[in-house]
C-alpha cells in the first residue's frame, strides 16, 4: 500500500485534511494505495504557493523557458516506460496503449519548446506618421488544469506544456483515480529545470475543484471530463470571471459507405470501439453501415474478431484490452449493456460475463467485447455515453440518412467516415457538425501542433486544447501604440484619434 499526497513549491507536502480516496490495480480488484483529498484550506495554500511564483516565471526569459520544455521532452523519453507501467496499474490500459499515452503528451512538451516562435507578436510600423503599433502576448498567471482518469499523462501534458511555456505557473488536480502518474511528471518537470513552485499538483475531488474554480488567484481553468462536471465547471469558473475551456464527454461515429474497403474498416473498429476497453473520448462507439449489404457484411466480418479480442492483466504483452478502470464503471458499463437489451438491440457479442471466465483474476473489472446491432436513435443507450467496450451498429439507407446521426446527436466530439470516394468525403468533411472528423482513419486526434476539441455538449468554451489556440488560451494580448517625441504635433485633440 502506497500513499499520493501533493507537490507544492518543489516537493511532496502530505495531505492534512484526513479525508484519502482508494486507488485500485483494476487488472486485479486490489487496492493498492490511497490518495489524499485536500481541503479548501490546503487548496488555497497551494494556489498561494504558485501565485508566488508568478512574476519570476512571467518574467523568464521565453528562450530559457523554452529550454526547460526542451529538458522536459529527453527527461519524458527516458522515463516513459516506467510512466506507463504505472499508468497501467492504476488505469488498466495495456502497457503499449499506455507508452502511448505517454507519447502523445511528450508530442506537446515537444510543441510548447518551440515557444519562443509560437507566442512571437505582430508589428506594424509607421501606422501613421511616425506611429508604430504592436501587439505582445502575456501570461495570466496561475492557471489551473482539471484532468480525468482516462488519459493521466497525455492530457496534464496537453495542459501544463503549454500553459508554462506561455509564463503561467500551473496547478494540476488530477482525477483522484490514477494520481501517481501526474505526482512522477511533477518530478520529471522539477528534474528538467523548472523552478519550484510554477508546477504544482493537488490531489482531491469536488472541494478542489470548487476551490480552483472560484478562488480569484486562478486566472483560467482549463477541464477535460464528462460533459455534467465540465458544464458546471465551465458555468462557476466563467461566473467567477476565468477563462474556462471544458471538454466533456462524446459518442462518435464511423460512416461506412458501400465503397469502403471492408478489411480496413474492420481493422479500423476493432482498435478504436474496444482499444483502452472503450475508455477514450475519441473511441469509435457507433458504427453506420450505408446500406442493408453493408451491415451484414461488416457483422459479419466484425464478430469472430470480437469474440477473439484477447482480455487481459495490462501488463500481459498478449493483452489487446485491459479492464476497466473501477468496479463502479464496470457496473455501469453493464448496466447500459442490459438497458441496450431491454430497449430492443440485439447482442451480435455479448462481453457481459466475461470477467467469471479471468482465471486467477476473477475480482479484476474485466468486460469482453460486446457488438451490438440494431439499434435506433430513439434509444437511451445510443444518446448516453457507454465509455465501455461496446459497439452499437446503427443500420441506415442513405448517406444523408448516415450523415445525420452525428450531425443531430448530442455530443460533438469526433466522427470519421470511409469510403473511396472524394466527393462524399469531402462532403461529408463539410457538413458534419463535429468538431474532430477522419477520412478513412478512425481516431482522428489532431497532433500537438494542431489543436484537438469537440463541438455541442463535447466542449465548452471557444478555445481548443493545444495547437496555437493552446497558445492563445494562456495568454491575453496586450497591443501598444507608440510614438516618439519628434512625430508629436502640438495642441490638444478632443475629437476621437484617427491616423492618417
Ligand atoms: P469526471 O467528469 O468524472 O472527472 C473529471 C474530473 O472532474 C476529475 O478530476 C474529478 O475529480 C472531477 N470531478 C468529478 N466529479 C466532480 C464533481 N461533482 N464536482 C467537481 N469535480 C468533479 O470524468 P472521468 O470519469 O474521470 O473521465 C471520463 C470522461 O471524460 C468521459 O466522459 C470522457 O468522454 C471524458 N473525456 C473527454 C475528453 C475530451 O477531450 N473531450 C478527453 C478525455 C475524457
Amino acid at each position: 500500500m502506497y500513499e499520493r499526497h501533493h507537490y507544492v513549491g518543489g516537493k511532496v507536502v502530505e495531505g492534512t485534511s484526513g479525508r484519502f480516496g482508494p486507488i485500485f490495480n483494476p487488472s486485479t480488484g486490489e487496492e493498492q494505495g490511497r490518495v489524499a483529498l485536500a481541503s479548501k484550506a490546503e487548496v488555497e495554500a497551494i494556489i498561494e504557493v504558485a501565485d508566488k511564483a508568478t512574476e519570476e516565471w512571467g518574467t523568464t526569459s521565453v528562450v530559457k523557458r523554452a529550454r526547460v520544455l526542451q529538458n522536459l521532452v529527453h527527461i519524458l523519453y527516458r522515463e516513459k516506460d516506467k510512466l506507463a507501467e504505472a499508468l497501467s496499474s492504476e488505469h488498466g490500459k495495456v502497457f503499449s496503449d499506455a507508452q502511448g499515452d505517454v507519447q502523445r503528451g511528450l508530442e506537446v512538451a515537444e510543441f510548447a519548446a518551440g515557444i519562443p516562435h509560437l507566442i512571437k507578436g505582430e508589428y506594424n510600423d509607421n501606422v501613421s506618421t511616425g506611429i508604430d503599433m504592436y501587439s505582445m502576448r502575456k501570461p495570466l498567471g496561475v492557471v489551473a488544469g482539471i484532468t480525468p482518469f482516462n488519459f493521466p499523462a497525455m492530457i496534464p501534458l496537453w495542459m501544463s506544456c503549454v500553459a508554462i511555456a506561455c509564463g503561467n505557473t500551473f496547478v494540476l488536480k488530477p482525477s483522484e483515480k490514477d494520481p501517481t502518474v501526474p505526482m512522477m511528471l511533477a518530478d520529471c518537470w522539477k528534474e528538467a529545470g523548472l523552478p519550484d513552485g510554477v508546477f504544482n499538483v493537488v490531489n482531491g475531488d469536488k472541494e478542489s475543484v470548487d476551490t480552483l474554480c472560484t478562488d480569484p488567484r486562478i486566472k483560467a481553468v482549463s477541464f477535460v471530463g464528462s460533459t455534467p462536471i465540465a458544464q458546471y465547471v465551465y458555468s462557476t469558473a466563467t461566473a467567477h470571471g476565468k477563462r474556462c475551456q471544458a471538454m466533456g464527454g462524446a459518442k462518435n461515429h464511423m460512416l461506412i459507405m458501400p465503397d469502403a474497403d471492408m478489411e480496413q474498416v474492420s481493422d479500423a473498429l476493432i482498435g478504436a470501439a474496444y482499444g483502452s476497453a472503450g475508455e477514450r473520448c475519441m473511441a469509435i462507439s457507433v458504427a453506420v453501415p450505408v446500406g442493408q449489404a453493408t451491415a451484414d457484411k461488416l457483422v459479419e466480418m466484425l464478430k469472430p474478431r470480437v469474440e477473439a479480442l484477447k482480455v487481459g492483466h495490462s501488463m500481459d504483452p498478449a493483452a489487446e484490452m485491459g479492464p476497466l478502470v473501477t468496479k463502479e464503471h464496470q457496473a455501469k458499463v453493464r448496466a447500459y449493456l442490459d438497458l441496450a437489451e431491454q430497449e430492443g438491440s440485439k447482442f451480435v457479442v455479448d462481453g457481459r460475463d466475461f470477467n467469471y471466465s479471468m482465471q486467477g483474476y476473477e475480482n479484476g473489472y474485466y468486460l469482453g467485447g460486446s457488438l451490438i446491432d440494431h439499434v435506433t436513435p430513439d434509444m437511451r443507450s445510443y444518446k448516453e455515453e457507454i465509455f465501455g467496450p461496446s459497439l452499437q451498429i446503427v443500420r441506415t439507407n442513405s448517406f444523408d440518412e448516415a450523415a445525420n446521426l452525428p450531425t443531430i446527436h448530442e455530443f460533438g466530439n469526433g466522427t470519421s467516415i470511409y469510403t473511396r470516394d472524394g466527393d462524399t468525403a469531402r462532403e461529408f468533411v463539410n457538413r458534419v457538425e463535429v468538431g474532430m472528423v477522419g477520412v478513412n482513419v478512425p481516431i482522428p486526434v489532431p497532433l500537438a501542433f494542431h489543436s484537438f476539441g469537440g463541438w455541442k455538449a463535447s466542449a465548452f468554451g471557444d478555445t481548443n486544447q493545444h495547437g496555437m489556440e493552446g497558445v492563445r488560451f494562456y495568454t491575453k494580448t496586450k497591443t501598444v501604440t507608440s510614438r516618439w517625441p519628434t512625430g508629436i504635433r502640438s495642441g490638444a485633440e478632443f475629437v476621437i484619434p484617427t491616423l492618417n
